[in-house]
């Protein structure tokens, strides 16, 4: 078992690109920097994709321009194409993500690729950062399930991480893009990708769209993986789920591996009222329960309910 997870804030990106509002550039940057405030050390910041597709994204070099000066803290920016590679490494970037679908219908609709295709083009991202000195890593997408075509293959998953292991990313993650995975499932494919990448390390990304998204968390830790994905508020839903809610939310996460004893260099009451800063410029509830529920124990200031249990 895992003693020490990263946890990489996906909400600025993942969260918000599936919200149908579109946030100003200075309220992503508010919610980046409450993010970093809480310890967050490494941050999808933008998607460096076609803004008539993703509008919510249309700002990404504003974003990049209007980050602040953090040593230490890595933005990453997600990039589908050789294009989207270019406008980003011209940024502030430090990280490119570059992602692979594992179903060749989820690919042709998201990024205009097959399986293979997407496989050949994340590898080039990862060649351009490398050429840029920079960072760069890949995730595979629908890994666990597909919208479209339903149950994808384990035996394709791990044959993309091997064929993506061979352009020697950062890392490699494994997505739930659509939040259909149960422990048993993570367990069993992070064991058989991680035997097949090497010294890669695997990361993983969840949704909680089926209520599974922390267990499979769990689970992921419980098969060696040391890096996961969330986001603050469980922001972002699904474009092919409709009343999907987002991304395992950041506070939850936190919490669950705080009490757990796995370190995560997060300050948990900083994560809180980043949620709920966030709810209120949402303008509604969002997903996360421990930002409703508090910490426990609480501090000292929250605990301080004289008369108000009488
Ligand atoms: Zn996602």
């Amino acid at each position: 078992m895992i003693r020490q997870v990263e946890i990489v804030e996906v909400g600025a990106r993942d969260g918000l690109q599936n919200e149908p509002e579109i946030l100003p550039t200075d309220t992503k940057i508010a919610l980046i920097e409450r993010a970093v405030a809480a310890g967050v050390r490494r941050i999808e910041t933008a998607s460096f994709v076609n803004p008539r597709r993703v509008p919510q994204m249309a700002d990404a070099e504003a974003v990049m321009a209007a980050l602040p000066d953090q040593p230490g803290v890595t933005w990453i920016g997600l990039v589908l194409n050789q294009r989207g590679a270019e406008r980003a490494l011209a940024t502030r970037c430090h990280e490119l993500g570059a992602v692979a679908v594992a179903s060749d219908t989820f690919g042709i609709r998201n990024q205009g690729q097959t399986s293979q295709d997407s496989v050949a083009e994340a590898a080039q991202i990862v060649a351009m950062a490398r050429s840029a000195g920079k960072s760069a890593q890949v995730t595979i997408s629908a890994a666990f399930g597909c919208p479209f075509e339903g149950e994808v293959d384990p035996d394709r998953v791990v044959e993309m991480a091997e064929v993506l292991a061979a352009s020697d990313p950062r890392e490699i993650a494994l997505a739930d893009t659509i939040g259909v995975a149960v422990p048993s499932q993570v367990k069993d494919l992070i064991a058989r990708v991680r035997a097949a990448v090497g010294s890669i390390p695997v990361r993983a990304h969840f949704h909680n769209t089926r209520n599974t998204g922390l267990a499979n968390a769990w689970a992921a830790c419980e098969a060696g993986v040391a890096t996961l994905d969330s986001s603050l508020g469980g922001l972002g839903g699904c474009p092919f789920a409709p009343r999907a809610t987002g991304n395992i939310p950041t506070e939850d996460l936190g919490y669950l591996l705080a009490r757990s004893g796995v370190a995560t260099g997060l300050d948990l009451d900083r994560l809180i009222e980043a949620g709920q800063w966030l709810t209120g410029t949402m303008g509604r509830p969002l997903p996360a329960m421990v930002s409703r529920a508090g910490n426990f124990p609480p501090s000292p200031v929250a605990s301080d309910t004289s008369g108000a249990l009488s």
